[in-house]
């Protein structure tokens, strides 16, 4: 395995890369420049850690959930609590280090586009705190459907722009949120939530989710003395799981990414890229994709919003492909099941993304033996998810 990646040119062997129209060059390297220079900065390093400590109330825990563990009669299990980040989720891990990014460049603003609108809130937390300008581009469809996170963005002093043509979903706010910066690429900063897009930003979302590996392994040795046998993470567009996975690539440590299966993959209504996709470009990178034989990008599906996404981060492709990572899915109906598992019995309720992981865990670690370990990364808490939740079971609220 190659030490450094991406290459110079963004590329993570054959996936990766800068699939941009010649007019972004430009904005796209004075971002590598940027990154380049302040991610090995002492002041910056110092002020980002004061953030990721002071505000978003890091480091996080390492979980041992004792009672799965009796229950289930197996391997050890430990939670990596992103979900006791601020805000919910290890998205702000990433928001954070961009924002102040952006501001050490002299940027003024920041502009992120958003589905859900988890990324929009994180992002708006992250640009409030630092004091900066923040715009959040999202579709029209997703501005009515995601009312609560629309008002959460706009309660951190943030605006949301609805885009109103296309489908008026994630893809047509892309595209807006690219012209934007286009335009006013001399004040503004692009802050993309995920190891996705064009180099460097497959790369610059790792480092700052790195984080999340960073304390695992230092805590796993501290409490058990040994690295873990197995690591699972969800996987939409890659973040969380590239975080907690990076330092342990060098390692004798399976690494199990887990994708949205929705309601079956032979139902055509999934998220699973990894495991079902084909190569492609999309949002400027060559990776799997979910696409018909055409090249016509399909839609994709899940119970979970943040694993919703037709493509993935192409360092996670390259993973794949190099066999150092193993990809699974469950379907919405096991991260359900994994839901109330966790909650029942660890006083734990998690968001639906990392359930899907949860899930396999939960099964591997039944025909595991007493002094093996398991770590899921717990990506976030599932306040957001309850109302799904309890549509899927019939519960009126
Ligand atoms: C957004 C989100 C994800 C998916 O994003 P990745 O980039 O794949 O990590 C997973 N879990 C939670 C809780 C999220 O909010």
């Amino acid at each position: 395995m190659k030490m450094k990646l991406p290459n110079k040119i963004g590329k993570f062997d054959i996936y990766g890369g800068k699939f941009a129209p010649e007019v972004l060059m430009p904005a796209l390297e004075e971002l590598e420049s940027g990154f380049r220079k302040f991610i090995n900065d002492e002041e910056f390093q110092n002020e980002l850690n004061y953030y990721l400590r002071e505000f978003a109330g890091r480091p996080t825990p390492l979980y041992y959930a004792k009672n799965l563990t009796e229950k289930l009669g197996g391997a050890k299990i430990y939670l990596k609590r992103e979900d006791l980040v601020h805000g919910g989720a290890h998205k702000l891990n990433n928001t954070l280090g961009q924002a102040l990014l952006a501001k050490k460049m002299g940027k003024k603003r920041i502009i992120a586009e958003t589905g859900a609108g988890q990324h929009g809130v994180a992002t708006a937390m992250a640009a409030s705190a630092l004091g900066l300008e923040c715009e959040i581009y999202m579709g029209e469809e997703d501005v009515e459907r995601q009312k609560l996170n629309v008002f959460r963005i706009e309660l951190l002093g943030a605006k949301v722009i609805p885009v109103k043509s296309g489908s008026k979903t994630l893809k047509d706010a892309i595209n807006e949120a690219l012209r934007d910066w286009l335009a006013n690429v001399d004040d503004t900063y692009y802050l993309i939530g995920s190891v996705v897009g064009p180099h460097p930003y497959p790369m610059i979302v790792r480092e700052f989710q790195r984080v999340i590996g960073r304390e695992t392994k230092k805590e796993i040795l501290r409490k058990e003395e040994k690295l873990p046998d197995i690591i699972f993470a969800c996987v939409g567009g890659g973040s969380n799981a590239m975080g907690i996975f990076y330092d342990f690539l060098r390692e004798d440590v399976r690494l199990i990414g887990v994708e949205a299966g929705g309601k079956g993959i032979r139902t055509g209504k999934h998220g699973a890229t990894l495991y079902a996709g084909t190569d492609g470009v999309l949002h400027g990178m060559y990776t799997k994709l979910l696409q018909d034989k055409y090249g016509q990008i399909s839609e994709s599906y899940s119970i979970a919003a943040g694993l919703d996404y037709p493509g993935v981060g192409p360092e996670l492709a390259y993973l794949l492909r190099k066999r150092r990572l193993e990809v699974l899915y469950a379907t919405d109906e096991q991260a359900l099941k994994a839901f109330m598992e966790l909650s029942e019995n660890e006083g734990i309720i998690p968001a639906l993304e990392p359930c899907h992981a949860l899930y396999h865990a939960f099964r591997f670690a039944g025909k595991m033996n007493g002094d093996d370990i398991i770590i899921v990364n717990l990506s976030g808490r599932g306040d957001k998810d309850v109302f799904v939740v309890a549509k899927e079971l019939g519960v009126e609220l």
